[in-house]
């Protein structure tokens, strides 16, 4: 179509925020648009990223993607939730599953059934409610009709790039390659009209997407969005990543194992295993952290440590003029919950449902802004969550997090679930009440109270409740094959590509 003033579309950064963007816009708007991706080799991208949650499934099918063929592409392994050790108590674990515990009541969800049970005798844990948690501690996988497992994906996060770079160039998106020394704007409404490569050349658009990582070309170093610091809240603020070999086959979870200044990841895709220790500067130096992390890995050292720093918290303008920023440009949680790649895909969604048409509304911009922050503030409660509920005192981090004052909307949710087991899930948050009560859960929180409705069975009733949802969940993961074999079969990757 001729005629849309929005027709030049310019993604600027080629990690994967750039890439996820090209392959949605092209497959999205077509010959609607010329979308042109510009990246630089000298300067890389980011490098990890590599755990993600559920809703990166809807995100493939969207872009008709065939999931075996990505998943043999980036190596990929199921995921089915995150494994905790040493957030409660050190020595002491628990799970975050994906997908839901027990069977809700609409008045209450299972946690009070539970709770009830726990009254009466029935002492089985609440961990024994939940398939995926069952099927990830026993590794087992299938796809299971009806979604009957929910799960994501552990990934490579280079190969993930190039595998959406190839789809975005088969709709029609352009790369170009070079390092960008200047944003060009509007000397009167201050839109950026072009960028100015090193070479020389000019890459000329109408909308620009800012794709380009914690640098922020164009939303923070152009146009000053303001970066509101949560840091207080999250004080880890550096990482050092690195990859080893698999000493046994992958598991279908990731896990997030606390230490007295942070904590280390460890994700297992096909072929090798992804790693990285997350800290605190002020709490634990870079050498001291380094030593951490090479003293507990398992398997062979294949990568050189990759150091990366940053700041918890988030740009209050995502969408400022004629620039929005996706990915690290807008902002950064740390990837305690794998919600980065999440957050990739919701700004993209949003910017497509606002596409401007004649001009850009103030309204749209303003609700653009709104939502996202909205979406942020959400997930950054969730993550001090993880810090500020736990017994540990045994060092000065663990101290400083659990004695800080939290946000007032995470202070409420906290206080409502110890008095009375409620959770509520508010405005499409991204985490459901089943996530929030196993995390509350996990870090030691026992509610005090739970709903009446509960009372309203008789014994009999709430034992063959409890006694038939343990049975079905114990039954199915039985029959559940090895998560190894499944992948193997399902999508194994080639052996020259799993060197
Ligand atoms: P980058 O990968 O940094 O890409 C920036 C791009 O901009 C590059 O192509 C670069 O070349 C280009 N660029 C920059 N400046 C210029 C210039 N002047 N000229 C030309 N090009 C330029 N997310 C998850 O979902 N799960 C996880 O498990 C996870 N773990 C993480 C662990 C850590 C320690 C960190 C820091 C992040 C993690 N993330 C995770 C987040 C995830 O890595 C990022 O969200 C994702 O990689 C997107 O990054 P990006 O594309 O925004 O930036």
């Amino acid at each position: 179509m001729t005629g849309w003033p929005y027709r030049r579309i310019v993604i600027v950064g080629g990690g994967t925020a750039g890439w996820m963007t090209a392959a949605a816009f092209g497959k999205t708007l077509g010959r609607l648009a010329e979308i042109k991706l510009v990246e630089s080799d000298a300067i890389g991208t980011v490098g990890v990223g590599e755990s993600t949650i559920p809703p990166l499934v809807n995100f493939n099918t969207l872009l008709g993607i065939n999931e075996a063929e990505f998943m043999r592409a980036t190596n990929a392994a199921f995921k089915l939730g995150i494994q905790f050790d040493n957030w409660k108590d050190v020595g002491e674990s628990y799970f975050h599953s994906f997908g839901t515990t027990g069977k809700d009541h609409w008045t209450a969800g299972f946690q009070h059934f539970w709770l009830d049970g726990l009254q009466r005798g029935h002492n089985e844990p609440y961990d024994d409610y939940c398939l995926e948690l069952k099927a990830a501690g026993a590794s087992r996988f299938a796809h299971l009709k009806d979604n009957g497992l929910n799960y994501a994906f552990q990934l490579d996060a280079t190969a993930y790039a190039r595998f959406l770079r190839s789809l975005a160039e088969k709709e029609g998106v352009m790369r170009q390659e070079g390092r960008i020394a200047t944003v060009e704007q509007d000397s009167e409404s201050g839109d950026v009209t072009g960028l100015l490569l090193d070479s020389g050349e000019r890459v000329e658009g109408d909308l620009f997407i800012d794709c380009t990582g914690f640098r922020a070309l164009l939303i923070g170093q152009t146009l000053g969005s303001a970066f509101e610091d949560w840091t207080h809240w999250l004080p880890c603020d550096r990482a050092i990543a690195l990859q080893t070999s698999a000493v046994r086959p992958p598991v279908p979870f990731t896990r997030a194992m606390a230490h007295d200044a942070g904590w280390q990841w460890r994700i297992p895709l096909q072929h090798r295993v992804g790693n990285g220790l997350v800290y605190s500067s002020r709490y634990l130096d870079d050498d001291k952290a380094l030593e951490r992390l090479l003293g507990n890995l398992e398997g062979d050292v294949l990568t050189k440590p990759n150091h990366l720093k940053f700041a918890a918290g988030t740009r209050r303008r995502q969408w400022s003029h004629n620039v929005i920023s996706v990915g690290l440009a807008g902002g950064f949680l740390e990837p305690l919950e794998s919600t980065s790649i999440h957050l990739i895909q919701r700004s993209i969604l949003r910017i497509l449902r606002m596409l401007p048409n004649g001009r850009v509304s103030e309204r749209d911009r303003q609700e653009f802004n709104d939502q996202h922050h909205q979406e942020m503030v959400q997930i950054r409660d969730f993550i001090i969550l993880h810090y500020k509920v736990t017994n540990r005192r045994d060092s000065d981090f663990w101290r400083y997090v659990a004695d800080m004052d939290v946000p007032d909307t995470l202070a409420q949710k906290i206080a409502l679930f110890r008095e009375t087991g409620r959770v509520f899930r508010r405005n499409e948050e991204l985490f459901q009440e089943n996530s929030w009560v196993q995390v509350m859960m996990g870090q030691g929180i026992r509610p005090h109270d739970y709903h009446p409705v509960a009372r309203k069975l008789t014994d009999a009733e709430l034992a063959r409740l409890l006694g038939g949802i343990r049975e079905s969940v114990s039954r199915t993961v039985a029959e559940l094959p090895p998560h190894a074999d499944y992948v193997a079969h399902y999508c194994g990757a080639p052996k020259a590509s799993a060197a």
